[in-house]
């Protein structure tokens, strides 16, 4: 009796925005798969911060974790302004971050993980890589349906069945707490993993590169920033989780 051998996934596309979440994410694929390519999108970001915070990190991941360094392929950069322009939302348009009419915040851009994923589907394709990675988290409430993972579920099979094999999305993140992912940084590359995070990496939702806090630079006052600092304390008080 032959057996069907079982699928194992050794290589990897990373969706990689440059903030805390994919940074971390980053990092934990380099831990885990041979090879490690990253995707990012451009689908017109009010400020080019994040663009530039995905290169600054790309290039320090290599350097604090230099055993691992050889793992890290080429990235991706996928033109979606178009798509930006239908789905406009505080995150590409002049808009002020509050709560929207739907109960959904305004930084919310309809779709948008569900139109990434499938790119990321396409390219991982073509680049015979066997697993996406993404930073999707559904602990600390973003108000983002599209970070669920049972979104990302119907999302797996939608792609495992349109493409005709398998179309894992890993979300290590998802049920980790802000506080937990700044741990699992320092698990996976201690201190100086830490420390390119906070210095490179990018989150804030204003772009704001200016004001440095304990945690990396940002406004300090948008939701994204009170997230990151609120988990950063209480990661360095040891109360992570
Ligand atoms: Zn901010």
């Amino acid at each position: 009796m032959s057996e069907t051998p079982t699928f194992q996934p050794r290589s990897t596309l990373v969706l990689f925005s440059g903030g805390q979440d994919s940074a971390t994410c980053l990092a934990w694929a380099m831990s885990r798969y041979e090879r490690v390519e990253t995707i990012g999108f451009d689908y017109g970001q009010r400020h080019n911060v994040e663009m530039d915070a995905r290169l600054k990190v790309r290039d320090g991941m290599a350097a604090v974790l230099p055993h691992l360094s050889d793992r890290l392929g080429p990235d991706h950069v996928v033109d979606l302004t178009g798509f930006g322009r239908i789905a406009e939302s505080a995150l590409t348009a002049d808009r002020a971050i509050e709560m929207g009419e739907r109960g959904l915040p305004t930084t919310f851009v309809p779709g948008r993980n569900l139109v990434f994923l499938t790119y990321a589907a396409a390219l991982a394709d073509r680049r015979s890589l066997d697993v996406l990675v993404g930073g999707m988290c559904e602990t600390d409430y973003s108000g983002y349906p599209d970070c669920r993972r049972d979104t990302l579920d119907a999302m797996q099979q939608a792609l495992s069945l349109g493409l005709d094999k398998p179309v894992p999305i890993e979300t290590p993140l998802m049920h980790l707490t802000k506080a937990e992912t700044w741990a699992l940084a320092d698990d996976l590359g201690g201190p100086a993993l830490v420390d390119l995070i906070v210095e490179e990496s990018h989150t804030c939702y204003t772009g704001d590169r200016t004001h440095r806090q304990d945690w990396g630079y940002g406004c300090g006052v948008c939701p994204a920033c009170e997230l990151r600092a609120a988990g950063f304390d209480r990661w360095r008080k040891g109360l992570a989780g």
